[in-house]
């Protein structure tokens, strides 16, 4: 069977820009839960920057996949629909970075932690990626019920699950680290 599906290389403009309008429709009624309550676009588009960024422009799938990598997740999109729009490769990313909601939301932080290391390349600068632009919101717009405590154990879970992640991208991982170290101090800042 030859459905014409989406195949993310023959015009990797028009999958891109296929992407963030699915996703931007998608993630509609959805904001971020930090006090400024930005679009969740603003948390996608960041994500997909990091990875085109670390990949230099040159993989389209991993770009797509960080605009489409909270959909299965937070959204009515499907396993299906998305295979059949934006093809395979896509797909496998964008489910690798999908936390299995059959878990007890502690189970789904450690699994995070242990399936790091196994994900695939495109998958770990996707979730890594994610770590960067979560970190920054944690500490630039927090949630306004969250004391000091549970932002800094966000922040340490957040570590962790990156300790498992290292070795695809030097610079992304700097980045990681500076969100990290420059984060917690103004969060400790914010806090005295
Ligand atoms: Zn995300």
């Amino acid at each position: 069977m030859s459905l014409p599906n989406a195949s993310p290389s023959s015009a990797p403009l028009l999958d891109f820009a296929r992407a963030l309008d699915f996703a931007a429709h998608k993630h509609i009624d959805q904001r971020r839960k930090g006090v400024r309550a930005e679009p969740y676009v603003n948390h996608l588009s960041e994500v997909a920057l990091l990875v085109a960024q670390a990949t230099e422009g040159k993989d389209p799938v991993v770009v797509i996949a960080a605009l489409l990598h909270d959909t299965l997740e937070d959204t009515d999109a499907s396993y299906e629909e998305i295979e059949q729009l934006f093809g395979a490769e896509v797909v496998q990313v964008v489910a690798e970075t999908t936390d299995d909601k059959r878990m007890s939301k502690a189970e789904r932080k450690q699994h995070q932690i242990d399936a790091a290391p196994h994900a695939s390349t495109r998958a770990k600068l996707v979730k890594l990626a994610d770590k960067v632009s979560n970190l920054r919101s944690m500490a630039h717009s927090p949630p306004a019920d969250w004391p000091l405590s549970r932002k800094v154990e966000y922040f340490e879970w957040a570590y962790a699950v990156v300790a498992g992640l290292r070795g695809v991208d030097a610079r992304l991982e700097a980045l990681f680290d500076r969100a990290y170290h420059d984060g917690l101090a103004e969060l400790r800042g914010q806090a005295a």
